[in-house]
This record gives C-alpha cells, sequence and structure tokens, in this order.
C-alpha cells in the first residue's frame, strides 16, 4: 500500500472501507488503515495491521476519493 497524505482529505471513508471488508462492520477501530487529524488540521494514514487484502480488491483504495492510497503489486 502506498500513501499519499498529502492529497488525503481526512474523510475517513477507508477506515469504513476496511472494516466493512475485513470484519463486515462499520466501525473504524476495527479498520487496519486510521486517520490521525492533528491539533494543527494535518492528516495523518496509519497501517496499524499488515493488510489482508492481498490478492484481492483493496476497497480503501477504490472508495477514496481523492486517489490518496494506491495498492501496490502483491498487495
Ligand atoms: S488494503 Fe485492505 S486490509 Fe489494507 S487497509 Fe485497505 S481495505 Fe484494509
Ligand atoms: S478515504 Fe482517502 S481522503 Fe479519505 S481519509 Fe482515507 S485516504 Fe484520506
Amino acid at each position: 500500500m502506498t500513501i499519499k497524505p498529502g492529497i488525503c482529505v481526512g474523510c475517513r471513508i477507508c477506515e469504513l472501507a476496511c472494516s466493512l471488508s475485513q470484519k463486515n462492520l462499520f466501525n473504524p477501530q476495527e479498520s487496519n488503515i486510521l486517520v490521525h487529524i492533528t491539533e494543527t488540521g494535518e492528516v495523518e494514514l496509519e497501517i496499524v495491521q499488515e493488510c489482508s487484502c492481498v490478492g484481492g480488491r483493496a476497497y480503501c483504495a477504490e472508495l477514496c476519493p481523492v486517489d490518496a492510497l494506491q495498492a501496490d503489486p502483491g498487495d
């Protein structure tokens, strides 16, 4: 997974997409990717667990509205 935090708008759709695809839940706490918004308004993205979309569809990347995420070959 390649993350381009400079263009992320902090919408957190990726968290929901991941938790739904991995755990069948809309719960950001169950997401492999976390969005952090700092006190100064900067957005930071963190992969907290090894992604399990290996060979499959990376729903976080597919649903990101600004293409801030890119599934790498082999992911
Ligand atoms: S690639 Fe898959 S497992 Fe990894 S953060 Fe995205 S949806 Fe979650
Ligand atoms: S879906 Fe895209 S723009 Fe929205 S928080 Fe995630 S990486 Fe950022």
